[in-house]
């Protein structure tokens, strides 16, 4: 069983604040927001990184990943202004934890480039 954070969270050993739940992923509010509205939104099953995914065998998943941020991003009411979703990968992505995690960041017009 993994030992990262992210994965404590899905085993309710740790708490975090908790925005939208089913079968497949888990989302909750970031500990060190970045905009007004900052969700990780967490595969429930271990997958490290991007780079450990496949269409084959993850496109389920991958669905449920979108489709969980489209309905978040009604329930805290930025849908209809736009958000930003992120996933970093790796070191120079930016990754640091190690349990694959879509960022949805909204309520505030985000910059292009990023840092
Ligand atoms: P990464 O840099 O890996 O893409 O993003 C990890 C994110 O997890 C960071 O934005 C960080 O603030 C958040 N984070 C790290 N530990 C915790 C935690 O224990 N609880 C919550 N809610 N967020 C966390």
């Amino acid at each position: 069983m993994s030992d990262t954070i992210f994965s404590k969270i899905v085993r309710k050993e740790i708490t975090a604040d908790i925005v939208f739940e089913n079968d497949f992923v888990l989302a909750f509010k970031d500990i060190n927001p970045k905009a007004p509205v900052h969700i990780l939104i967490i595969p429930k099953v271990e997958i490290a990184t991007v780079t450990d995914l496949n269409g084959k065998d993850h496109a389920e998943i991958l669905g449920q990943l979108f489709d969980a941020a489209n309905s978040i991003a009604k329930i805290m009411k930025i849908e209809a202004d736009g958000f930003r979703l992120v996933i970093n990968c790796g070191k120079n992505g930016g990754q640091e934890v190690n349990h694959l995690h879509m960022h949805l960041l909204g309520g505030r017009k985000m910059t292009w480039p990023p840092g």
